[in-house]
């Protein structure tokens, strides 16, 4: 494998035109799009427009007249077309753990006569965090059972209320049988919900095939939102009558502006929403679901698994007794948009590596993580990260003193 046939990949990259709708520093080699996805081109020229325009010309009128007041709705019928759910199923909101928290009391309150939360022990911190912040607040009558992967199935039984999933791992990439899970859990009774941060974007996915109850994903990851974007929620049709939200502010209201004493939740999705949306960062996130839309999500999959593969055949042909090892599945197919590696001194070498050029980032305790957007990630930078990869490795570069103290974000 060598740089001209990379370059020939990129040339045969049906995809290929997309990279140029973003914008991209020069020098750079980004493979941390599941962190904070690229800024695409024409998110600046409508932010001037929202802000100067909108806002600035339109002031207050600009709620109705520019449609702000529908944008949560409207960009979340715009995301369920990339996670195969229907028109009023989801809805752009709060942050992630917010609506972890949203979605997870309600799943509890509708089932009193169950008491647990199961989850995985390796599932992302803030849903750990959050299960258990709800679970104090409560009181004492529920629990959260934290298990190994290897013992999902066979820990369901009817006390189980939620079965709160992670569907790509944030730290292997490893993808979970959504359709197989879901089904297991709801034989027992039991809700599932899917927190899709590092699918949407990476992986097809299709929640109302598999059926899914309960879902939450990120805006700034995959897709490109911008940092801290909105999140979505998603609640299947069949039971939104039920599920309504502990945060139960006047934009979930049945109706915001008749001022009345009394909280009426808003029929479907609606009441999820809890205080004034974000219109910034909104219609930010929504240039780039708009980007999405135009892309053929099967062949972004077909691409981002062939960047991978790229990526562990370059390790193991250059970096295999340099210290390194493929922390994630090496079939494409098990795995999202993402390849891990573990090194004993993995933080010194993302940052020396960083300083090359070539931007990934660090999971404690020992995780190289690098990210494959299939919008603008090209075959020959692949080949490029690894080679400075493996220069990082042989000259030790990543052993410098400033290496060693680790900054606020990893
Ligand atoms: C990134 C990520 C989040 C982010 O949560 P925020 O509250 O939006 O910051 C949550 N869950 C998972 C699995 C993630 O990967």
């Amino acid at each position: 494998m060598n740089r001209e046939t990379c370059l020939s990949f990129d040339r045969q990259d049906p995809l290929a035109s997309v990279r140029d709708e973003f914008v991209l520093p020069e020098g750079v080699i980004y493979l941390d799009g599941n962190s904070l996805g690229a800024l695409p081109r024409q998110t600046l020229p409508r932010m001037t427009q929202v802000i100067g325009e909108e806002w600035g010309s339109g002031l207050i009128r600009s709620w109705n007249a520019a449609h702000w007041i529908e944008a949560p709705a409207r960009i979340g019928d715009k995301i369920a077309r990339l996670i195969g759910a229907q028109a009023g199923e989801v809805i752009v909101a709060d942050s992630t753990s917010v609506n972890l928290f949203k979605l997870l009391a309600e799943a509890l309150r509708v089932q009193p006569e169950r008491h647990f939360i199961l989850t995985e022990a390796s599932n992302f911190p803030t849903d750990l965090y959050v299960a258990q912040g709800l679970i104090e607040l409560l009181g004492g009558n529920h629990a959260l059972r934290v298990i190994e992967r290897a013992d999902i199935e066979r820990s369901l039984d009817g006390s189980v209320a939620v079965l709160m999933l992670t569907h790509v791992d944030y730290a292997s990439g490893e993808i979970h049988d959504m359709r197989g899970l879901t089904a297991a859990a709801q034989k027992f009774g039991a809700l599932v919900l899917w927190d899709l941060s590092h699918s949407a974007g990476a992986v097809p996915v299709d929640l109302n095939a598999a059926q899914v109850d309960l879902a939450v994903g990120c805006g700034y990851k995959y897709l490109n939102g911008g940092p801290g974007a909105p999140a979505y929620l998603f609640v299947a049709k069949g039971l939104q009558g039920a599920i309504q939200s502990p945060l139960s502010g006047w934009m979930g209201h049945t109706a915001p502006f008749a001022f009345e004493p009394e909280y009426r939740p808003a029929s479907g999705i609606t009441r999820q929403l809890a205080g004034s949306p974000p219109i910034l960062s909104m219609l930010a996130l929504e240039v780039a679901i708009d980007l999405w839309l135009r892309v053929d999500q099967q062949e972004a999959r077909r691409k981002s698994m062939a960047l991978g593969d790229l990526f562990i055949k370059l390790v193991d042909e250059t970096c295999h007794d340099l210290g390194v090892e493929v922390a994630s599945p090496r079939e494409a197919r098990l795995r999202g948009s993402q390849v891990s590696l573990r090194h004993t001194e993995g933080y010194r070498v993302m940052r020396a590596l960083i300083d090359r050029g070539v931007i990934g980032d660090f999971r404690a305790p020992d995780i190289l993580r690098f990210g494959f957007s299939a919008l603008y990630t090209r075959y020959v930078d692949v080949f490029d990260a690894v080679r400075r990869l493996r220069e990082v490795l042989t000259s030790r570069a990543w052993n410098r003193p400033e290496y060693a103290n680790r900054l606020p974000v990893t």
